[in-house]
């Protein structure tokens, strides 16, 4: 069992977080090359130790955190909430990469 502190629940299971991916991807910008955006999309590290991910607490604040967590050892160094990150980085002004997601209806992201 893992415990992941929530920036606004506090500690919690993690059944109660969805994984969301890694957390330090950047977007390519719009009009990119589509080797970049291949790229964005199936290409993913698989580091040995500290990895930053991005995890969805939907059972309880439906907010959206990064995590900090050691790939060996499963130890949840680090939490902060995914807006703060977004927010520090004009390429990510309008949001993480988890949110430029295109929705499954299909409809306009
Ligand atoms: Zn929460």
């Amino acid at each position: 069992m893992l415990l992941i502190r929530c920036p606004w629940c506090g500690a919690r299971d993690h059944t109660e977080f969805t994984y969301g991916g890694a957390g330090a991807l950047e977007r390519p910008a719009a009009g990119a090359p589509l080797a970049a955006w291949s790229d964005f999309v199936y290409l993913r590290d698989n580091p040995r130790g500290r990895h930053v991910e991005l995890w969805h607490h939907g059972t309880s604040c439906r907010r959206w955190i990064e995590v900090v967590r050691d790939t060996l050892t499963h130890e949840i160094v680090a939490t902060a909430p995914a807006e703060a990150r977004a927010a520090s980085s004009p390429d990510r002004a309008a949001g993480p990469a988890f949110h430029a997601r295109a929705p499954k209806d299909g409809g306009a992201p």
